[in-house]
């Protein structure tokens, strides 16, 4: 994979064949996955989705020492405001003299559609520079300045004369993609091209041979864990605890970093992703460039799951014996812990949503606590899946899967359809599901654990404390009216899914 000479990177739909426009069962996605029939399906009446640059914002927020330049109408990255107070905390996590979240609009209006929002940008660095003197300076463009044909690019480079901090161009317009995802990919592109290069070296004075082998030793175990914001603090502080457990010297980033993490990272001997969706772009890269192996199978959520990611990252040190060692204490504790939710679990029914290689690995500890899985919602669908959707537990031909950001409309049709008892998914779509009265757990949250063997605890412990009364949810559908019509509910939730190109093209692979 090479991208990184490019200005921009190429969307998901095009570079992973990705797709977000399915309904069925997951034998049949799954079938359709391998034979290469999936990226051709649309809708035919599409009702919300995500934006590019409203992800990218929420890592790109997160690092540390930077303003953050929003080239947009003033409503782009507003949702800035409410990642604000979180950020800024968390930023103090990592170190206490930490700035926040500092960003600007450029405020892009009628007048500038027409002559151009170039000088406007151009202002926006020099006031950054001389008002917060920052390390870097990271530029999110957004569909405005790329459609009145903005040179970004160009007016960066002039301005970057003038100004000490570096400038990071990130293209993330929301309207050149329906895969959300592809935000990772934006993001990443503009690290690996302005924040990612080998320092000049400087030759370390090494006291005697001893402290040299020392520092080999300490560089030999050190791996970069990467977390673009699906991962919370305590979700870090297992996956810390779990590789230290190994002896393993962590570092985390892209969130929270400091732009010279960018740089210190590659003296690491191992990238260690927790999701190929997240991370494949960044990890192929690095490898392809600075030779820095890397780890992408799995995501340490389940009991399952995260055995399979500690034992991936042993095996590349040579250190099977201390994994299964670590495997074996924590999943007997882990397990029975478990037993008493099991119990009150076993029998109950659950639809989850989020994006799917999180759904999958979700749906596979589900099952271990007897929960049933009848349908599952991923934002996009590309073959880094597949591995997953194979090894579930439960019976393909009959759990549904829909490949759908937003899209709440094919939601409460699958929620009245399938009357899960309970829902797990993520902000935005869980309000819909408690409108219809259904128990919701969400998928994540940045203060919740849920990786790793501590987070299998906790989400069967809160989904056992929720679903020990449901009244709540009861009562608010009693009092809200949802704003479908009743034959809505009778029709197939798939109805405005296209699937004529992706059937010909299967077809035509069969002759
Ligand atoms: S889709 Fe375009 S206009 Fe809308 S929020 Fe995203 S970048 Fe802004």
């Amino acid at each position: 994979m090479d991208y990184i000479k490019e200005k921009t990177p190429p969307v998901r739909e095009d570079r992973l064949k990705a797709c977000n426009s399915f309904g069925g069962c997951c034998s049949k996605l799954l079938d359709k996955s391998k034979k290469g029939c999936l990226n051709n399906t649309k809708r035919t009446f599409y009702q919300t989705q995500g934006c590019q640059l409203n992800l990218s914002l929420a890592i790109l927020s997160t690092i540390r020492d930077t303003v953050i330049i929003v080239h947009s109408p003033i409503g782009c990255g507003g949702g800035n405001n409410s990642v604000a107070g979180v950020t800024t905390g968390f930023q103090k996590l990592r170190d206490k003299n930490a700035k926040g979240l500092i960003w600007i609009n450029t405020n892009l209006d009628e007048a500038d559609v027409i002559t151009g929002g170039e000088k406007k940008l151009k202002e926006a660095v020099l006031y950054a520079e001389k008002e917060f003197r920052p390390e870097t300076i990271v530029v999110v463009n957004s569909c405005v300045p790329a459609l009145i044909g903005d040179d970004i690019d160009g007016i960066l480079e002039e301005v970057q004369k003038q100004v000490a901090a570096k400038i990071v161009p990130v293209h993330c317009e929301g309207f050149k993609t329906k895969i959300m995802a592809s935000a990772y990919d934006s993001v990443y592109h503009g690290i690996l091209r302005n924040l990612v290069y080998k320092k000049e070296k400087i030759e370390k004075i090494v006291e005697d041979d001893l402290e040299e082998i020392k520092e080999k030793y300490k560089i030999s175990r050190t791996v970069n864990l990467l977390n673009v914001s699906s991962m919370s603090k305590i979700d870090e502080h297992e996956l810390v605890r779990l590789l230290e457990n190994l002896g393993l010297k962590v570092r985390i980033l892209p969130c929270y970093a400091h732009p010279e993490d960018f740089q210190d990272m590659l003296d690491a001997a191992l990238n260690i992703g927790i999701c190929a969706t997240h991370d494949d772009y960044f990890v192929e890269h690095i490898k392809a460039k600075y030779d820095i192996p890397f780890i992408l199978k799995t995501i340490p959520i389940g009991i399952r799951n995260t055995n399979k990611w500690i034992r991936d990252i042993a095996e590349f040190f040579g250190l099977e014996k201390e994994a299964e060692s670590l495997i074996e204490v924590e999943n007997r504790a882990l397990k029975e812990a478990l037993e008493p939710f099991k119990k009150n679990l076993s029998g109950k029914t659950a639809l989850l949503t989020g994006g799917e290689i999180r759904v999958l690995a979700t749906a596979e500890l589900l099952e271990y606590l007897g929960v049933s899985v009848i349908g599952m919602r991923g934002y996009h669908y590309d073959h880094f899946a597949d591995e997953l959707i194979e090894s579930l537990p439960s019976d393909k031909d009959k759990t549904i899967f829909n490949a759908a950001t937003g899209q709440p409309f094919e939601q409460s049709n699958l929620i009245e359809r399938l009357k899960p008892d309970v829902y797990i998914g993520h902000t935005g779509g869980n309000v819909w599901a408690a409108k219809h009265g259904v128990p919701v757990l969400p998928i994540f949250g940045p203060s919740y654990n849920y990786m790793g063997y501590s987070g299998s605890f906790e989400i069967a412990r809160r989904l056992n404390r929720l679903l020990k009364n449901t009244i709540f949810n009861k009562n608010i559908a009693k009092n809200l009216k949802l704003p479908y019509f009743e034959e809505w509910y009778k029709q197939d939730p798939f109805l405005y899914i296209d699937n004529s190109e992706s059937e010909a093209l299967e077809k035509e692979l069969a002759t």
